[in-house]
């Protein structure tokens, strides 16, 4: 969880910049003002280096980055756009936002999507598949590309917490066509508010581009305001005072999921001892995130009351159980898009996730973290459990 935990003197220091060379908040133009000072694009440089060189593009949010991928893969009306049924809102959101119609999947015990889930629902109509990363475990991305390759379909990696996680030792982000980030204030790193997109081929590269910002082709031949243009877009453009705590976070990156990680196993080492805890399971050669550390328990009942104990040492837990509503697609009968495109009834549509997430408890990880904390917490569950 903690970009925000990290916010100090290194983000100040960036911040100042912006001020000592004129206070240009805005990523494009002002040279004569901005004494070189380019925050954005300081941010998407360091962030390529980092991504295998892939392009990258920085935006205002995690959502904003999944509809900009979709743009400029350029999936619109009559299109069909699979995800999966355990993800945050946002996801199901950008996929309506662009006219396609959304389609969940089940999901597995890793808790992201379903592999024969998947294959069922692909149809003639299928353009894309966002698979997303759920609380920093990778899905099982090798086998998804392949079935996206074979069929001709994109492929975009939901990696909003999925950032600086690995499967056999290539980042999340890299496997798909787009890999998209938030850098919400909940997220590994954050910028207040923020996303990212980094790209494949060069082309959907420069498409957002050119979306994100009213069409703008920022063409070096004409001044902004003759700018030319080969279609209409919206304003998804990050401001450089997220660039510049950007730049600072993203060096904290490796420091902050090392440091999960072993939090992480320190509060495993405990409750593995716990008779009625099975840990969620991963994919082979997974790096994860260490977001969040979750387990079965017998049934909700028993997933309530591991809550209420956390929240005794003020630990609680994170999305699992109660914020189950925000994140699984049997409960969004609030989009008729999704009702429509499951038959209109989202109750009867994922029976085996939701037998999965019912039982699920999840603990946050922090970076810094008591050291009795994992015996703490090892206490209070085993009368629970
Ligand atoms: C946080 C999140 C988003 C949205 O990111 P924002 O920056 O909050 O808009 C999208 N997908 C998933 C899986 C997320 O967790």
């Amino acid at each position: 969880m903690p970009g925000f935990e990290l916010i100090g003197n290194e983000e100040r220091k960036e911040i100042n910049q912006i001020f000592d060379n004129g206070g240009i908040l805005f990523r494009h133009g002002f040279e004569s003002l901005r004494n070189n000072c380019f925050k954005v694009r300081s941010f998407e440089k360091a962030f390529s280096k980092k991504f295998e060189n892939r392009k990258s593009l920085a935006v205002t949010s995690g959502t904003a980055a999944l509809r900009v991928a979709l743009a400029s893969l350029s999936i619109g009306k009559g299109d069909e756009v699979i995800t999966q049924s355990f993800t945050f809102v946002a996801t199901v959101e950008a996929i309506i936002e662009s006219g396609a119609s959304p389609v969940c999947t089940e999901i597995d015990k890793t808790l992201n999507m379903d592999i024969e889930s998947l294959k069922q629902k692909i149809s003639s109509k299928t353009k894309a598949i966002i698979v997303v990363h759920m609380l920093g475990v990778p899905s099982r991305i090798k086998e998804i590309s392949k079935i996206c390759n074979e069929k001709n379909i994109f492929l975009i990696e939901d990696t909003a917490w999925g950032c600086g996680g690995k499967l056999e030792d290539k980042l999340l982000g890299t496997w798909g066509d787009i890999g998209t980030f938030s850098f919400d204030f909940a997220k590994t790193i954050t910028t207040g508010e923020g996303g990212m997109l980094i790209f494949k081929n060069k082309e959907f590269y420069e498409k957002a581009c050119a979306w994100h910002d009213h069409g703008h082709e920022n063409n070096p031949r004409v001044p902004r305001w003759e700018d030319t243009r080969s279609s209409s877009g919206f304003n998804f453009r990050m401001t450089e005072l997220q660039g510049a705590i950007g730049v600072a976070q993203l060096k904290k990156l490796d420091l902050i999921i090392k440091k999960q990680r072993e939090n992480k196993n320190l509060i495993w080492k405990q409750l593995k001892r716990l008779n009625g805890v099975e840990k969620r399971e991963v994919p082979s050669g997974t790096y994860d995130t260490a977001d969040a550390l979750i387990f079965f328990v017998k049934d909700f009942d028993t997933a309530k009351r591991c809550r209420e104990e956390l929240l005794k040492i003020k630990v609680s837990t994170k999305i699992l159980p109660e914020a189950y509503t925000w994140h699984f697609a049997e409960t969004w009968i609030h989009m008729p898009e999704l009702l429509e495109s499951h038959d209109g009834d989202l109750n009867s549509a994922f029976p085996k996730s939701r037998n999965l997430l019912k039982k699920c408890v999840s603990i946050p990880i922090f970076y810094n973290m008591e050291k009795t904390m994992p015996e703490k917490i090892k206490l209070l569950l085993e009368n629970v459990v």
